[in-house]
C-alpha cells in the first residue's frame, strides 16, 4: 500500500463545489488584489478567532516579521524563540533585523520552555515568538506573566496549530498578535502562498495594512512600506476551507488518537502528548525514537513500504551549516531537548482525508519496526524524554 504524507488534492475533490463557487465570483468580480473577498475572508478569519481585526498578508514568514517591524522592533533588539520549528520562524526575526535568541523547549510538549525565556531576558529583549509546534498551544499563560512582568511582545507563530487552544486561552487572546501561514501543507491552505495576522490591537492592525500595500492606505500616498499582500483568489479559497476546518481538525485528531492506541505497546518510541485542557490539532503527529541513531532506520523502513514519513525538523536551526550566516544569534542555556527533538523526530502521514485502512497499514508498519529493535535494547530510556520538565510539561 503507498500511504502520501499531504490529502490536499483528495480535500479539494471533496469540496471543489465550493472552492470553484468562490473562484469564479473573484474572477469574474474583476477585483484581485485587496479586493471583496479580502476582506470578507479577513472579516472571517478575525470573527473565527475572536479577534477585533485579521490582516491578510504575502505568506506566514512575513506575517511575523510585519508583525515584529509594526511593533518597532528591529536592529539592537532581541527576540526570544525556539531552535526546533520550521526555519522561517528564525529568518522572520532576522528579517526584522532583530537578533534571534534561541532558548529550550520543553521535553514532553516540544514547544518554548517558560522558564527558559525567563533566563534569557536581558535589558535588551523586546518579544516573545512561542511556535505552536506540531498543532499543540505553547503556555501562553506561563508566557503572557513573563511577558506582562518584562514588559515584552508576544507574537504567537500560529502556522500550525489553526483551531487549537490551550487550558483556559484562545490562541490570540493572551499575545498581541497570532501570525499563521496557508501554504498548501498547513491545517488551512490554500492553493499557494498566503498567511495572515489576527490581533486586537488597532495600531498594530492599521501598521500592518499599510506595510503590505507599499506603506499606503490611501491612493499615491507611502510610507515606507513593502508588497505582501494576500490575493482574492487565495482568500477565496481559504474562505471555503475555513468553513470545515473544525471538522478537518476534528477528523485529525481522530487519526491521531488511533496512531497513539495503536502503536502504545511500542518499547523503542515515544508518542506524542496532548496536555489535560488543552485541543492539539495535530498539524502532525511526531514519535521519536528512544534513540536517535535509529531514527533514520524508521524513516528508510517506513518509505521502503511506501509511507511517506518524513521528519520535522531534522536541523534545529542553530545546527544548520554555517549558521547564523552573518545574522545576529545566541543561544542562552542547554538546547539539548530541542536537539534531541531535531535526532529522534519522525512524522507519520497525517490529514483529514486519510481512511483507516491507510492508517492501520502505517501502525503495522511502525510496530514491525519496533518488534525488530525492542530485542536489541532499544527500548531502554533514550535521549527524547530525559530532559528537565517544568512546570508546563510537567
Ligand atoms: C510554515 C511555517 C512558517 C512559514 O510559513 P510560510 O507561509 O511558508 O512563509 C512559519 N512558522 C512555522 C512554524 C511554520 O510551520
Amino acid at each position: 500500500m503507498k500511504v502520501e504524507f499531504y490529502g490536499h488534492v483528495r480535500q479539494y475533490q471533496n469540496i471543489q463545489a465550493e472552492i470553484d463557487a468562490n473562484l469564479k465570483a473573484v474572477l469574474a468580480s474583476g477585483q484581485y488584489v485587496m479586493g471583496p473577498m479580502l476582506k470578507r475572508l479577513e472579516a472571517e478569519l478575525a470573527a473565527y478567532h475572536g479577534t477585533r481585526y485579521a490582516v491578510g498578508v504575502g505568506n506566514g514568514t512575513d506575517a511575523i516579521w510585519l508583525a515584529l517591524m509594526a511593533l518597532g522592533i528591529g536592529p539592537g533588539d532581541e527576540v526570544i524563540t525556539h531552535p526546533n520549528t520550521f526555519f522561517a520562524t528564525a529568518e522572520a526575526i532576522w528579517i526584522a533585523g532583530a537578533t534571534a535568541v534561541f532558548v529550550d523547549c520543553c521535553p514532553k510538549t516540544k514547544c518554548i520552555c517558560p522558564e527558559a525565556v525567563g533566563a534569557a531576558i536581558t535589558p535588551k529583549t523586546k518579544a516573545i515568538v512561542p511556535v505552536h509546534l506540531y498543532g499543540q498551544c505553547a503556555d501562553m499563560i506561563a508566557l503572557k506573566r513573563i511577558a506582562d512582568q518584562h514588559k515584552l511582545w508576544l507574537i504567537e507563530d500560529n502556522a500550525q496549530a489553526i483551531g487549537a487552544h490551550g487550558k483556559g486561552f484562545k490562541i490570540g487572546e493572551l499575545s498581541d498578535a497570532a501570525t499563521t501561514s496557508f501554504i498548501i501543507q498547513k491545517n488551512l491552505g490554500t492553493f499557494g502562498d498566503g498567511g495572515a495576522l489576527v490581533t486586537n490591537n488597532a495600531e498594530l492592525d492599521a501598521r500592518v495594512r499599510k506595510l503590505r500595500n507599499h506603506g499606503s492606505n490611501q491612493r499615491n500616498v507611502h510610507s515606507y512600506g513593502f508588497n505582501s499582500r494576500l490575493d482574492d483568489l487565495h482568500a477565496g479559497v481559504l474562505s471555503a476551507k475555513l468553513k470545515h476546518i473544525d471538522e478537518y481538525n476534528d477528523q485529525r485528531r481522530q487519526w491521531a488518537a488511533r496512531y497513539t492506541a495503536g502503536l502504545a505497546g511500542c518499547r523503542t518510541l515515544d508518542l506524542p502528548v496532548e496536555l489535560p485542557g488543552y485541543r492539539h490539532v495535530f498539524h502532525l503527529y511526531v514519535i521519536e525514537t528512544k534513540k536517535p541513531e535509529l531514527r533514520d532506520g524508521l524513516v528508510e523502513h517506513l518509505v521502503a513500504a511506501g509511507v511517506d514519513a518524513k521528519t520535522h525538523y531534522s536541523i534545529a536551526i542553530h545546527q544548520q551549516a554555517g549558521y547564523p550566516w552573518g545574522k545576529e544569534a545566541r543561544a542562552v542555556g542547554s538546547l539539548a531537548n530541542a536537539e534531541a527533538n531535531a535526532a529522534s523526530c519522525v512524522s507519520l502521514p497525517m490529514f483529514p482525508e486519510l481512511t483507516a485502512d491507510e492508517v492501520d497499514y502505517v501502525i503495522e508498519k511502525v510496530k514491525e519496526w519496533d518488534q525488530a529493535h525492542a530485542a536489541d535494547g532499544s527500548d531502554q530510556p533514550g535521549v527524547a524524554r530525559r530532559g528537565k520538565t517544568c512546570a508546563s510539561c510537567s
